[in-house]
């Protein structure tokens, strides 16, 4: 197996990063002004690039062409130290996933590590991931470390948990937000890996992917390794099938029936999906949260960037569209039974009768 695909396209520089605009510009400022921060949280949904932007930062600090690193606020990616670092080939960098690593043991060999100078860098940085998972005594000792540092030790933690980082922890470091990826922010990265690996896969599999991914990119990308792990071109239903979402377009037309009241259409669009193996769950909360954008749309015509960040150009168009055609009370309606049929759908064998009888009580 090749080298996984969110490794091979990890960005290496601030600007290789999607969709993280104030994070990068704070980061730039910073490194042109030689500015180096001893303590750094980064914050943000799983799959976004907190690990792989704290990377970059222990490049930027330690990077040799100091004047490339101030005139454009990036690490060089080419000196000895950017190069060992991203091989991650040198101790300096210590990573540590504090899920696994909790006990009193694991923070003595910490402290350590940390009172030892750095081998061939000129910091040592110490990536402590899942951060929020530390121990009392280990918030503790890092604390301590937080509140001398040695000149040469630098700390980031990256998070999901914001709100479990105690006070004087966050008080003593730099934060930073990094946010969810939008639709078309993921999709701009699967199309560059789709073109630099020359793939053959469709824009409405790529549309599928990202849909899929919620706002991750590293998901996106394992997603995709996923797919074309599978010989041959694969189609649509295939591919819905194998990572378990039913793509817009799909749920576009049975919003689209249900709309309408046209429960005949919406009943056979049921038959259909459940004959390709779609994950009927899935299929309800898709259709939850379309028949809510279209409700949110309908109210407010104007702001699309109530709704924008889940859907492409092309798919925020036709919502739109169909958000001028629908009833506030009767979408209300239909939104409401298929909550109810959520309920229960996630516990029967009968997943499909209880889809259906909610598309007639809606559609009567
Ligand atoms: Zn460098």
């Amino acid at each position: 197996m090749s080298l996984a695909l969110y490794r091979k396209y990890r960005p290496k520089q601030l600007k290789d990063l999607i969709g993280q605009e104030n994070l990068i510009s704070t980061l730039k400022k910073a490194a042109s002004l030689g500015k180096v921060f001893h303590g750094l949280i980064f914050f943000g949904p799983k799959g976004t690039g907190k690990t792989t932007t704290a990377r970059i930062y222990a490049k930027l600090i330690n990077c040799e062409n100091q004047t490339f690193v101030k005139t454009n606020g990036e690490p060089c990616a080419e000196c000895p130290s950017c190069l060992t670092i991203d091989s991650q080939k040198t101790m300096d960098i210590v990573e540590i996933d504090a899920a696994s690593n909790r006990g009193i043991d694991e923070i003595r060999s910490l402290k350590e590590q940390v009172r030892q100078a750095p081998g061939s860098l000129k910091y040592k940085v110490f990536i402590i991931d899942e951060a929020h998972m530390l121990t009392k005594e280990a918030w503790n000792a890092l604390l301590k470390l937080l509140e001398e540092p040695p000149e040469h030790a630098v700390f980031i933690l990256a998070t999901t948990e914001q709100e479990k980082i105690p006070g004087t922890i966050l008080s003593r470091a730099q934060k930073f937000n990094l946010k969810k990826l939008t639709q078309t922010e993921i999709i701009q990265k699967l199309k560059f890996i789709r073109a630099a690996e020359n793939l053959s896969v469709s824009d409405e599999l790529l549309n599928l992917i990202a849909s899929r991914a919620d706002g991750g990119l590293r998901d996106a990308e394992t997603l995709l390794d996923q797919l074309i792990s599978f010989a041959g071109d694969l189609d649509l239903d295939t591919a819905e099938k194998i990572i378990g979402k039913t793509s817009f377009k799909k749920i576009y037309s049975f919003a689209e029936s249900l709309i309408e009241k046209n429960s005949p259409a919406a009943i056979i669009q049921l038959k259909e999906l459940t004959n390709l193996g779609a994950d009927l769950p899935d299929l309800n909360k898709s259709l939850i949260f379309y028949l809510t954008d279209l409700l949110t749309i309908h109210l407010n015509p104007k702001e699309d960037s109530l709704i924008k960040d889940k859907y492409t150009d092309e798919q925020l168009a036709q919502t739109k569209t169909l958000a001028t055609k629908i009833n506030i009370d009767s979408t209300i309606k239909t939104i409401k039974k298929f909550i109810e049929s959520y309920e229960h759908i996630k516990y029967t064998p009968f997943g499909e009768v209880v889809l259906e009888v909610a598309i007639i009580e809606s559609t009567k």
